[in-house]
């Protein structure tokens, strides 16, 4: 083995697919002499059984460690805070190197564990009802800062791998596409986190490129459209994106898509939430064929925004199953932990002005 001082930035590992990971760790171990077997266990720890740091990596002999950790320096995402909610539900707030900040959300369900990811730290698509697109835009995550949240909670708990992962984080997947695909190979491939295609969801208000590229995937991801409302005026109210791709043309496009659609569908009192609504929703569904998950409105966006009744949502919900629709209302989780899209980074960079003091337990990762 000789040291070799790097002209370039070492590639960064984590921010590769698995294949492109496994060529380069085969190509550095061979150039480095080292026996074809070596390669496959460095390959071994970037996913499938995961180190914080390759000194851990305890069956590699030390030099080469110490050597893989200037070749290929494995990066973290820095946990600020971490909540644990009542019901199970854990929150994680992580810092990144330039300092933005992004969540995820772990929620476990019998013997389910759904991890919530970001896509981007903020959003650029202002949606009134919503805490990210309330902070605005910061930047795309990459391949690593994306996946990395997975790789982040096995390292804490090795045995908390995700059987299902959303993007209903903070950010837009599919203004992110290019980082989004490589995540989704890293978290699908058997050589990564093997999570099941079927159960990973990819959430969009409906960005048409992206659709197209999402639906050029063969694997059997599934797609949520976040609809929140069944007229292109009612959603052009709450979501500004609903000028650039409107309700008819994103229907179109989910309508090619090739798997099951799910509408997200967030009900706010007053706005879209009359039997009307309900009737004109029912109508899209069928067109599709889509299930409709009904959202609970969580605080964060604009103040004026008003939770639907628990007693109209079931109505609400009733009125779509008489017409045929299958249509879920999801359970409100971690509300206790500010765990809706964009609350932590809310909650704590308010904490860290020192405006309120309180509130849901925050320990500091
Ligand atoms: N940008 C993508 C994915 C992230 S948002 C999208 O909008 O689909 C994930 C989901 O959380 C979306 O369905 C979004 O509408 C929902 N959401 C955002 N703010 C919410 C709030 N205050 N209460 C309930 N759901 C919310
Ligand atoms: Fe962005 Fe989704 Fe929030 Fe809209 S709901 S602002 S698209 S993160």
């Amino acid at each position: 083995m000789s040291p070799r001082t790097p002209v370039v930035a070492p590639p960064r590992l984590l921010d590769q697919t698995p294949a492109a990971a496994a060529r380069l760790l085969a190509g550095w171990a061979a150039e480095h002499g080292l026996p074809a077997y070596r390669g496959r266990q460095m390959f071994r720890r970037l996913w499938q059984a995961p180190i914080a740091a390759w000194s851990d990596a305890t069956e590699l002999p030390r030099p080469l460690r110490l050597e893989l950790d200037s070749a290929f320096p494995l990066p973290r995402l820095a946990a600020e805070a971490e909540q644990l909610s009542a019901d199970g539900t854990r929150k994680y707030l992580w810092r990144l190197a330039d300092g933005e900040a992004i969540e995820s959300v772990l929620i476990p369900s019998g013997s389910r564990r759904t991890l919530c990811i970001s896509s981007q730290a903020g959003c650029a698509l202002g949606c009134a009802f919503c805490a990210t697109g309330r902070m605005g835009f910061g930047r795309n995550l990459t391949p690593f800062e994306i996946a990395g949240q997975v790789r982040e909670i096995v390292l804490r708990h090795p045995d908390d791998l995700p059987s299902n992962v959303v993007f209903m984080g903070m950010g837009e997947p599919l203004l992110n596409w290019p980082a989004v695909d490589v995540a989704l190979t890293t978290l699908n491939s058997p050589d990564g986190f093997g999570i099941g295609a079927r159960h990973i969801t990819v959430s969009t208000v409906g960005i048409l490129p992206g659709l197209e590229a999402f639906a050029r995937r063969p694997e059997q991801f599934r797609l949520a459209i976040s609809l929140h409302a069944p007229t292109s005026p009612q959603r052009r109210g709450l979501m500004p994106v609903e000028k650039k791709y409107d309700l008819d043309a994103v229907l179109r496009a989910a309508a090619a898509f090739r798997k099951r659609v799910t509408f997200e569908y967030v009900m706010i009192a007053g706005v879209n939430d009359a039997d009307a609504d309900a009737d004109r929703l029912a109508h899209l569904a069928r067109r599709l064929s889509a299930l409709v998950n009904i959202l609970p409105l969580h605080p964060g966006g604009a103040p004026d925004l008003t939770p639907t009744p628990p007693d109209r949502i079931r109505a609400f919900a009733a009125r779509l199953r008489n017409q045929g629709i299958e249509a879920t209302v999801r359970r409100s989780r971690g509300l206790d932990i500010d765990a809706a899209c964009g609350q932590l980074r809310v909650e704590t960079e308010r904490r860290k002005g020192g405006k309120t003091e309180g509130g849901a337990q925050l320990r500091s990762g």
